[in-house]
């Protein structure tokens, strides 16, 4: 075995015995490029590069493998600083938008306990309708119906649809760069990489990973969830029954309902959330793996996406890094075109990849044309935040009941006209 220096941390060793050759590329910060170093995913970044590879073929002159591979791969500060790149943008945005929501949830908790204090104090942030996912679909459903959009929670539509389309453009890129429950399971994921480091080193694994007879009837249970919404919403409830809800005292209130609900926890709710945060550690995104209905309804209209990760196999070295740094597991360096439902657009493939030009988002053929990075940061944040200010200059934004009005009702939060039993509200009057 032999080995050539392609640039600073990336090597290639040849064996011209199995006609097979290592390429060994640092992660983010590594300059140690020692087998199971945990600063790379918990786990070496070598590969083999197959007898496949055109480049690889058995009797291949080493210094004529060794000139065509050199100009492809990136050489290790370029490496590093690329990859840095691409995954601090993500940071960045990923971090912009949940300070976004903390603001957004901050401002709401005050103004709820003002009003629980009789006191009309800041103002209600309409994006907190961002969290009434039912509502929304039922907002939905009357305006396929009416071609109406409901004045009460019309913020919570327009977050719904914006989620919606960034899934048809963007793939799953909501979830990986804009959700704070993405952003929530990616910092509980990093935690377990780093408590379960040595056990990852021993077991060569860039993550923990549930055996694929677990994973796939898991995976499914999200999907279940988003059946038994839509079933419950667009089969079993009839147009009045739509009407009734969003018109209703419950409707009204639902977002001080949800907030009160975390505020005044009770010890099941707190159970089940300390376990799911427990299983997030141990189990990567177990949340949006397994559970998240949304994370449903975006894997279904993500598959209509025109943008996809593309690799180009004439360009690719077979390294094998961009499948170990996906976090949902795909086989990235086996296919052509990633058209998972699974795929979260985080970028993190393009990112590990030392060749640039063989992994990219990509139009689809005909056109080929690639996403720069940057670009598709760009296209999430415009999208989303863009729809929204469209949104809200066309007053599809702010709901049509009243500060006096929320006042009111708060006081009398906990009164049985607020309730609902499985989506079904009490009868209601034209003074409730
Ligand atoms: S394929 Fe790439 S973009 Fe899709 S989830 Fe995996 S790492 Fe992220
Ligand atoms: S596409 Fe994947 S396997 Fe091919 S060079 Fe890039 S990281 Fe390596």
């Amino acid at each position: 075995m032999s080995s050539y220096e392609l640039g600073k941390g990336i090597e290639m060793s040849t064996n011209p015995l199995l006609s097979e050759a290592t390429i060994t590329a640092p992660a983010e910060g590594q300059d140690d490029l020692s087998p199971g170093n945990p600063a790379n995913d918990g786990a070496d970044d070598r590969a083999v590069v197959r007898a496949s590879d055109p480049n690889d073929e058995r009797g291949t002159d080493r210094a004529a493998l060794r000139a065509a591979l050199k100009p492809l791969v990136l050489k290790g500060p370029a490496y590093r600083a690329r990859r840095a790149r691409i995954e601090n943008l993500r940071l960045g945005v990923q971090l912009a938008s949940l300070a976004v929501i903390v603001w957004i949830g901050w401002q709401f908790t005050r103004w709820v306990f003002a009003l629980q204090a009789g006191r009309l104090e800041g103002t209600r942030p309409p994006g907190i309708e961002g969290f009434l996912p039912i509502s929304a679909l039922l907002t939905f459903r009357h305006w396929l119906e009416t071609g109406e959009v409901s004045r009460v929670h019309p913020a919570g539509f327009v977050i719904l649809g914006l989620v919606v389309a960034t899934g048809l453009l963007l793939k799953k890129a909501f979830c990986s760069w804009l959700c704070p429950i993405g952003t929530l399971s990616e910092s509980l994921a990093a935690i377990g990489r780093n408590l379960f480091a040595p056990l990852l080193r021993r077991m060569r694994a860039p993550r923990v990973r549930l055996p694929r007879w677990a994973d796939l009837p898991l995976r499914s249970i999200k999907y279940l969830l988003l059946a038994f919404f839509v079933y419950a919403i667009f089969v079993k409830m009839t147009p009045r029954d739509v009407a009734l809800f969003l018109g209703s005292p419950y409707n009204k209130v639902a977002d001080v309902k949800m907030m009160l609900f975390f505020a005044q926890i009770s010890t099941l709710a707190l159970k089940t959330l300390v376990v799911l945060i427990g299983l997030s550690i141990v189990v990567p995104y177990f949340w949006c793996r397994y559970l998240c209905p949304y994370g449903a309804l975006l894997g279904v209209t993500s598959l209509l996406s025109p943008l996809k990760i593309t690799r180009t196999p004439k360009n690719c070295i077979d390294c094998g890094l961009c499948a170990k740094a996906c976090p949902s597991n795909l086989a990235v360096d086996r296919a052509t075109r990633v058209s998972s439902d699974e795929c979260f657009g985080c970028l993190s493939c393009v990112a590990a990849c030392p060749v640039p030009s063989a992994l990219a988002v990509e139009t689809p053929a005909p056109w080929r044309r690639a996403v720069r990075p940057t670009v598709f940061a760009a296209l999430v944040v415009v999208l989303f935040f863009g729809g929204i200010n469209a949104a809200r200059l066309a007053g599809y934004w702010r709901t049509e009941i009243s500060e006096q009005e929320y006042l009111r009702r708060v006081q009398e939060v906990n009164a049985p006209k607020y309730s609902h039993a499985r989506g079904s509200v009490p009868e209601y009057g034209r003074g409730d």
